[in-house]
């Protein structure tokens, strides 16, 4: 059996391990120490000054802070883009609120402007303004910020920008993380860089990062005695845990470089079928490409492909499946055009790792070229 190919696998740069090492010389083995304030400032220098980022245990939790400190409570509906993650949705339900599902647009696969402001009229004429919109940057490609973002305004609704899988990619020249009311990333064991689990809430103002400290520290007073006022969490980001973010913040360039060239070298190959559909940046989108995904011409061949590649021992997977189309999710309301469908339907994620080897690249062309 040949070795397996991962879809997307952790990739280490050689300096985690110095400062996990220094983690444990200094004795700050806790969720709190050097190397998280390190790391935060390494991400606040990457994203830009006026960003001010709070390490947490991962992205869901991050997503979770957000939602809380928008004041999303127990009845209120929150717009989330239906072809996500289930980590973007589920902690709307952490609170007591109710997903209300957006399909996609064919251009980036992410939120459709249209929809959403079929949803936010809909749901007001119901009775109920939304109190925030989850918009995704699925993939690494930015969703259309101006559209969403323009409608976020008008309707004065906030905008919690889900970028746990675009750090690197940008829009009309600004990084993604950086959009949102508040922001978040994470640092899964397949993201572009990984902690093996984190992630990082993003804020516009200070205080914003600091109430996000202050709750993922189960929400500690300032007294002498353990005196509360509001439910903490524990959410916060370990030191171990941080020595590794820091170690890859190193590469996290490298890592998009590599990562586009894995695109590059799809295109290349499949260019010439005129079967197979790629996700083009379009003008002013700038994409990490933490995944290369393309589609086929049918269901059909779609599976063809993926159990062609398993054959062979390479992990591909199906374009995520749409959040309005999961049995938990099933009795949210939800404005559809048939896209998120269709893209699940169709799509395929191919193997996109930043360290695929030239020998492993060889097993993929050949796998593509026999197939097509
Ligand atoms: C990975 C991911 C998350 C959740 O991040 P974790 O760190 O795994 O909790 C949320 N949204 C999207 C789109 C993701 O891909």
């Amino acid at each position: 059996m040949n070795t397996k190919i991962w879809l997307s696998s952790p990739h280490m740069s050689g300096k985690e391990q110095d400062y996990i090492n220094e983690a444990f010389n200094t004795n700050w083995i806790a969720p709190l120490g050097p190397n998280v304030t390190g790391f935060e400032k390494d991400i606040q220098s990457y994203l830009g000054e006026n960003n001010h980022v709070a390490a947490l245990s991962s992205g869901t939790a991050a997503i979770h802070l957000a939602l809380i400190l928008l004041n999303v409570q127990h009845g209120d509906e929150v717009l989330c883009q239906s072809k996500t993650f289930s980590a973007s949705a589920n902690p709307i339900v952490y609170q007591g609120a109710k997903p209300v599902f957006i399909d996609s647009e064919r251009e980036t696969w992410n939120l459709c402007p249209e929809q959403l402001e079929r949803a936010i009229k809909d749901r007001i004429s119901k009775g109920k303004t939304p109190k925030a919109i989850i918009a995704v940057h699925l993939y690494g490609m930015p969703y259309k910020v101006d559209e969403v973002h323009g409608l976020a305004k008008k309707y004065n609704i906030p905008v919690i920008e889900d970028s746990a899988e675009a750090l690197g990619s940008t829009y009309k020249g600004q990084k993604c993380g950086t959009f949102g009311d508040i922001s978040i990333l994470s640092f899964n064991g397949n993201k572009i860089i990984t902690t093996s689990g984190g992630g990082a809430l993003v804020a516009k103002q200070k205080e914003i990062k600091d109430k996000a400290i202050f709750l993922s520290t189960q929400a500690r007073d300032k007294d002498v005695a353990y005196l509360h006022s509001h439910i903490g969490y524990n959410y916060r980001m370990s030191n171990i845990v941080a020595g590794i973010g820091r170690g890859q913040m190193t590469v996290l360039d490298k890592h998009v470089e590599l990562r586009r060239k894995n695109y590059d070298f799809y295109k290349n190959i499949l260019e010439k079928t005129d079967t197979v559909t790629l996700l083009k940046e379009p003008e002013s989108h700038f994409s990490n490409r933490w995944l290369s995904a393309i589609l086929l011409e049918s269901h059909e061949s779609r599976e063809a492909l993926r159990l062609r590649f398993l054959e062979d021992n390479i992990e591909t997977r199906p374009l995520w499946k749409p959040m309005h189309q999961q049995p938990v999710f099933k009795d949210c309301p939800s404005y559809l055009n048939g896209i998120s469908n269709d893209l699940f339907d169709r799509g395929l994620c191919l193997p996109s790792g930043s360290n695929l080897t030239n020998q492993e690249l060889d097993r993929i062309e050949n796998v593509l070229n026999a197939f097509f």
